[in-house]
């Protein structure tokens, strides 16, 4: 069971849609690969290193794809790839994943100068996504059991566009994602 979810995710890394990309200049797979290796530098546990492994499936596997989303209809791909994560990672996996994008919304509102660091593709699926929370909206945020998981999740998220970076591949997560699968 755990093989074939391996199997299934490491396709999905080698396929097609992971060599999108989706207005960054890295590949979606690249993408991910960067957020994971600046997670697991930044000593992060296995759960938020899955997490930000991982954060982007959601583009391969919604009704509405990356393509569209960078076209201007917001994918919610924060709630399809948690949603289809669900399958075998629990909570600690799932849930920053799917407020990643949100998590972008609350550090647009509270953190000054964050909007000005983001990519021009990220300034673009902001405003696709509903532009930075109202305060009403970051406080709730702030309350969630997994928000500090995935503001931490964004910022590496933010950083993992880098085209020199040289990261450990899919395959270096194997053991780590079978004892996360069978948690
Ligand atoms: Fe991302």
């Amino acid at each position: 069971m755990a093989g074939d979810a391996y199997e299934e995710l490491r396709r999905l890394f080698e396929g097609e849609e992971a060599r999108d990309y989706l207005g960054e200049p890295v590949t979606q797979a690249e993408h991910m690969l960067q957020a994971a290796a600046l997670a697991v530098r930044d000593g992060a546990p296995d759960s938020l290193v899955a997490a930000a492994l991982l954060h982007d499936v959601g583009h391969f596997h919604g009704v509405v794809t990356g393509a569209e989303l960078m076209a201007g209809t917001d994918n919610r791909h924060s709630d399809t790839g948690a949603d289809w994560l669900a399958r075998w990672f629990g909570p600690a996996v799932c849930e920053p994943v799917r407020l990643h994008v949100a998590a972008k919304r609350y550090l647009c509102a509270v953190e000054p100068g964050y909007f000005a660091r983001l990519s021009a593709a990220s300034r673009f699926t902001l405003a696709v996504q509903g532009g930075p929370m109202t305060p009403d909206e970051a406080a709730r945020f702030a309350g969630l059991q997994f928000a500090a998981a995935a503001v931490r999740l964004r910022r590496w998220d933010e950083r993992a566009k880098d085209p020199s970076a040289v990261v450990p591949p899919f395959q270096s997560y194997r053991e780590m994602l079978a004892r996360l699968m069978s948690d």
